[in-house]
């Protein structure tokens, strides 16, 4: 795969040569560009922001390094394939969630351009125009306003590298994740132990180390049904009844949901807790909001 990021401030993407990532680069898995956009400037004091239209408060990327930018980038788009497009992904809080199926997506694309903004964003019309040329991702990584696009392209690079063929040394681990696709693809992992068997008097559930792989795996799927119903319910809420078998019923059943027609709900005890919704224990020493 090759990646270009585009961005004011490089220095910033270095991580993408260490760990992980870097090792793959290394080993010509994948290939990482990064593009200064001043490069595309062309006053003295090489000029990527001005103010908003309408007034306000901020600046805004200006279009024509953009423009300039993504022009050089894509010059590169071979002419005897020109279906081999880049898909120029925008990193933006107005973006749609990046989530694990995103980054598997993503990840088989061959080619990604990551366009960093800084200040209020970068010029609407850069990212209308490009949606001409190429299929265009507008991402966000949460519900949190980061300063620039960078620590986002790191999200991002790091969650689709990971993913690539050869890049991880057990392929098999990213079947288990959190949120991967098949039967994790709405659930939590649960907790993981190494040894040694007990540490400071803490011993490692003894399941464990009982060496029966069904028993084991039985586990872990309770494991990650307690830990999405304690964490994240609302994931719990999109899983495919159609797809628990009798044991998953018995564990969510003991964690308070149960099946109503095609979708999984909270019983009435565990909804009537609080008007906002939080279960006795997220509010016991908090008054409501
Ligand atoms: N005014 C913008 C808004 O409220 O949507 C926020 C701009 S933010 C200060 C500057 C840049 O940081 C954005 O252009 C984007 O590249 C990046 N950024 C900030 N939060 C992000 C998020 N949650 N996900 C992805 N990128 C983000």
């Amino acid at each position: 795969m090759r990646i270009d990021v585009i961005t004011i401030f490089p220095e910033y993407l270095a991580p993408l040569g260490v760990s992980l990532i870097g090792k793959a680069a290394d080993r010509g898995l994948l290939e990482v560009r990064t593009h200064d956009l001043r490069s595309w400037t062309h006053d003295v004091h090489r000029t990527v922001d001005d103010t908003p239209y309408g007034g306000g408060p901020g600046m805004v990327m200006k279009p024509e390094p953009w423009g300039e930018a993504l022009d050089a980038v894509i010059a590169d788009v071979a002419p005897e394939s020109p279906e081999l497009l880049p898909t120029l992904v925008v990193p933006t809080p107005s973006g749609r969630p990046f989530t694990q199926a995103k980054a598997a997506q993503l990840a088989e694309s061959p080619w990604l351009i990551f366009a960093c903004g800084r200040y209020e964003g970068i010029d609407r019309r850069v990212i209308d125009a490009a949606v001409e040329r190429m299929p265009v991702e507008e991402l966000s990584i949460g519900d949190y306003v980061l300063a620039g696009g960078e620590v986002a392209v790191l999200v991002m690079v790091e969650a689709i590298g990971r993913l690539l063929p050869g890049v991880l040394g057990n392929a098999e681990s990213v079947r288990d994740d959190s949120f991967a696709a098949g039967a994790m693809e709405s659930l939590l992992e649960g907790p993981a132990y190494t040894k040694p068997a007990e540490w400071r008097g803490r011993a490692v559930p003894e399941i464990l180390t009982s060496g029966n792989h069904g028993a084991i795996a039985r586990w872990r799927r309770d494991q990650a049904f307690a830990r999405t119903a304690a964490h994240r319910p609302e994931l719990l809420a999109r899983l495919d009844p159609a797809a628990l078998d009798k044991k998953d019923r018995i564990a969510l059943a003991a964690l308070g949901w149960h099946i109503e027609g095609d979708r999984l709900v909270p019983d009435r005890a565990a909804e009537d807790k609080a008007p906002d919704g939080r279960a006795p224990d997220d509010f016991a020493d908090q008054p409501p909001a």
